[in-house]
């Protein structure tokens, strides 16, 4: 039994995000979806919002999990004996930031192993940050995140 966890902000989760959970999904037994809970960030969508839009959104990827956690990511993976540590490469601009957690994660953990996933080019420019900014313009961002994680933005970002 392989199991790989995906940590990241997802704020919100997007089809790029989801694409990468696919893949990943497509090599190993289990994917877990880890929101992580930083008090240094102030997300726009609560831990519990953001799971929830997560667990929608994968509802039908039999292999995908969904959790949150505040602790270090490293030891996620030990008490979920995983074996591998997902992340999404967009551009070479990823690579120096996830190089360096990967080294980090390495010295934490040296039994889970980084795997960088690349998405579909649709998504290479997608981030939840322009999404955020476009939902709050009302611009049409259907081709990057479910109806779901519409409302929930809108929601927030709409009055
Ligand atoms: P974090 O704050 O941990 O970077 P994000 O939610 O922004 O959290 O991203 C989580 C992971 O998903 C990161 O590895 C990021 O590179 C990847 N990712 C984000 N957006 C995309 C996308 N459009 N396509 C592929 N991977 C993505």
């Amino acid at each position: 039994m392989k199991k790989a966890i995906y940590p990241g902000s997802f704020d919100p989760v997007t089809y790029g995000h989801l694409d990468i959970a696919q893949r990943a999904a497509a090599l190993f037994d289990e994917v877990i979806f880890v929101v992580a809970v930083n008090p240094t960030k102030a997300p726009l969508l609560s831990t519990a919002e953001r799971v929830k839009l997560i667990e929608i959104a994968t509802g039908d990827m039999k292999n995908v999990k969904v959790t949150s956690s505040a602790d270090l990511i490293a030891n996620v993976a030990r008490v979920e004996s995983a074996v591998a540590l997902i992340r999404g490469l967009r551009h070479v601009s990823d690579f120096e930031y996830e190089f360096q957690m990967a080294m980090m994660n390495y010295h934490l953990n040296p039994d889970v192993s980084t795997v960088l996933l690349i998405p579909d080019e649709k998504y290479i420019h997608l981030n939840s940050t322009v999404i955020k900014d476009i939902v709050r313009l009302n611009g049409d961002v259907s081709r990057y995140i479910p109806d779901t994680v519409l409302a929930a933005l809108q929601n927030k970002l709409i009055s």
